[in-house]
């Protein structure tokens, strides 16, 4: 069963098919800088599972010249991430976060632990928690 998804503003829109290879958060200085938060949540499909349903002139790419595969994939219009395929093409990196419905996975693991900036918290259930915003 496909999992839709897409962006803030809904220019850009896809499904992806399971299964997925892995489903990982990681804290890496790009992926911190790349999602302006403390980690990016993203999973691991083949390629050939992604399917672009509404969008192509509103994706943007771009990869880091230093990085022998780091990219960043966004909307030109609301500058959320969306998926992408790896450099070699052979597979898909989708945010999590893009994704409509939860995935037939949950997390595996924290990627680049010694690279987090020193506010992320592993047990974040030690914060007070609420359903809406913070009073
Ligand atoms: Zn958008
Ligand atoms: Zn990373």
């Amino acid at each position: 069963m496909a999992i839709s998804g897409g962006c803030l503003c809904g220019a850009i829109a896809f499904d992806v098919e399971p299964p997925f290879d892995a489903f990982t958060h990681c804290y890496c200085e790009r992926c911190r800088r790349a999602s302006g938060a403390g980690r990016a949540s993203v999973l691991i499909t083949e390629a050939s599972q992604l399917r672009w349903t509404r969008g192509d002139a509103d994706r943007r790419r771009w990869d880091l010249p230093s990085a022998s595969s780091f990219a960043t994939s966004f909307c030109t219009t609301c500058g959320c991430h969306v998926p992408r395929l790896t450099r070699d093409g052979r597979h898909a990196v989708i945010p999590a976060g893009s994704l409509n419905g939860p995935p037939p996975i949950t997390p595996q693991c924290h990627e680049h632990w010694a690279s987090r900036a020193q506010w992320v918290c592993l047990d974040e259930t030690e914060l007070p928690v609420f359903d809406g915003d913070a009073p």
